[in-house]
């Protein structure tokens, strides 16, 4: 593994680092749950975007700059190095994005990506259902075919739909086949959330704002133009990027390595302001373990990224990744928060940080799934019973 950068990269680095020198807000954006901090990141999103940072490994006649993945991770660390605002658009270009790439007609792509790399349209994920989590195949919301205008009519809930609640459009699997049993059978439908029969309800989170929403379908007509892929083929569609190296299973290591140095800082302030005994004994400890696994996390990914710029694939990083990640953003937060004493119940950054970290291991595949993937295909252990686990 190389981790030394070419001067190209070293350039666009230099020219990342102080374009956002110049440009992150110095007060932190409200929370993008409510209005106000909604509207403010969809600026912050449209000054990206004219900078062409929203997207950087895109065509530049998407507002990328066609960026290497090596720059697009380089670029990642500079973000959360400068402390910058998290991003409102990230279902759409993270999620959506590689399969419209892949998948989606010209006709779509020069349709949403344009204006979802400027934030102007925000996409919302509606995957779950109340009854179909991590057995995703098991939804149960369909799709009636109707020809005569040409396209599908929608019929069911989908929930626990982030930012769903200001969000323009949504992406989801329905049953398009009734006889169709589990991962046949699906269709991939693109929908605006204000369309016709479409209820969304917002769910209020542990921090009180509309983080979440749940959608609810009656007979809301999909005209052909807004399936993506083919219809039927929709589990082999939401697949075929699940390890999308730009996806968010290659979780970019800047944003807990800037954690990791964010809690070295907060360590030194606390102990200069004389913090407790207790909390002094043993955080160190915590500290250092933090810090170090932020870094191997960082020195994992930058592997991975040589495999891949190398013409290898993602491997097994994916589910490796999850478990490690969600599990390293609850360590950091938990010994900030340690560190903090009661001043933790002011002190929203690292409290609102900690309640977040508590739903790494249930969002983006909950880590029982990801260690029964490790299980069974990595190390090649006995697979599960049929039935355990629910
Ligand atoms: C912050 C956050 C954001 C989210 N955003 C979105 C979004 O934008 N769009 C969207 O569609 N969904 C979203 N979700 C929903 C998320 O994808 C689901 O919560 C997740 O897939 C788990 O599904 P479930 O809640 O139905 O739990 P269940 O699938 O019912 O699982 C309950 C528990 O049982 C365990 N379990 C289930 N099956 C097994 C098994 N075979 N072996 C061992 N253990 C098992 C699970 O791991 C879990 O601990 C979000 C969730 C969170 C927390």
């Amino acid at each position: 593994m190389d981790l030394s950068l070419s001067e190209s990269e070293l350039a666009f680095q230099a020219e990342a680092r102080a374009w956002l020198a110049a440009n992150v807000p110095a007060e932190p954006l409200p929370s993008m749950d409510t209005e106000a901090g909604w509207k403010a990141h969809q600026e912050w999103e449209a000054r990206l975007a004219e900078a062409r940072w929203a997207v950087v490994s895109w065509p530049r006649e998407y507002h990328g700059r066609e960026a290497s993945l090596v720059e697009w991770v380089v670029f990642e660390e500079e973000y959360y190095r400068a402390g910058a605002p998290g991003r409102v658009s990230q279902n759409g270009i993270f999620l959506l994005a590689p399969i419209i790439f892949d998948h989606g007609t010209r006709e779509q792509q020069d349709r949403f990506l344009p204006s979802m790399a400027t934030g102007e349209q925000v996409w919302a994920q509606c995957w779950s259902e109340p009854e179909a989590g991590s057995d995703l195949a098991s939804l149960r919301s369909t799709a009636r075919r109707d020809e005569a205008r040409g396209g599908w009519v929608l019929n069911g809930q989908k929930t626990w739909s982030s930012r769903a609640s200001f969000a323009h459009w949504g992406f989801g699997l329905f049953r398009s086949d009734p006889e169709a049993q589990r991962h046949a059978g699906l269709t991939y439908f693109l929908f605006p959330l204000d369309a016709d029969g479409i209820t969304v309800r917002p769910i209020a989170q542990l921090d009180g704002e509309a983080g979440f929403a749940e959608v609810f379908f009656e007979d809301v007509f999909v005209p052909d133009s807004d399936v993506l892929g083919a219809p039927g083929d929709g589990w082999r569609v939401a697949m075929s990027t699940a390890g999308n190296e730009r996806g968010l299973s290659l979780r970019s290591p800047g944003r807990f390595c800037a954690a990791a140095d964010r809690l070295v800082d907060l360590y030194r302030s606390t102990v200069a302001d004389g913090a407790t005994p207790a909390a002094t004994e043993t955080a160190p400890a915590h500290v250092v373990d933090a810090w170090l696994r932020a870094q191997s996390y960082r020195l994992y990914t930058w592997g991975t990224v040589t495999r891949l710029a190398a013409g290898g694939d993602m491997g097994t990083a994916g589910s490796v990744n999850k478990v490690f990640w969600s599990e390293l953003d609850i360590a950091l937060h938990e010994t900030a928060l340690d560190l903090l004493g009661a001043d933790a119940e002011v002190e929203s950054r690292w409290l609102d940080g900690y309640t977040f970290s508590l739903s790494g291991p249930i969002y983006a595949g909950t880590n029982e799934i990801q260690r029964n993937i490790v299980a069974e295909r990595i190390l090649g252990l006995p697979r599960e019973p049929k039935g355990a686990g629910r």
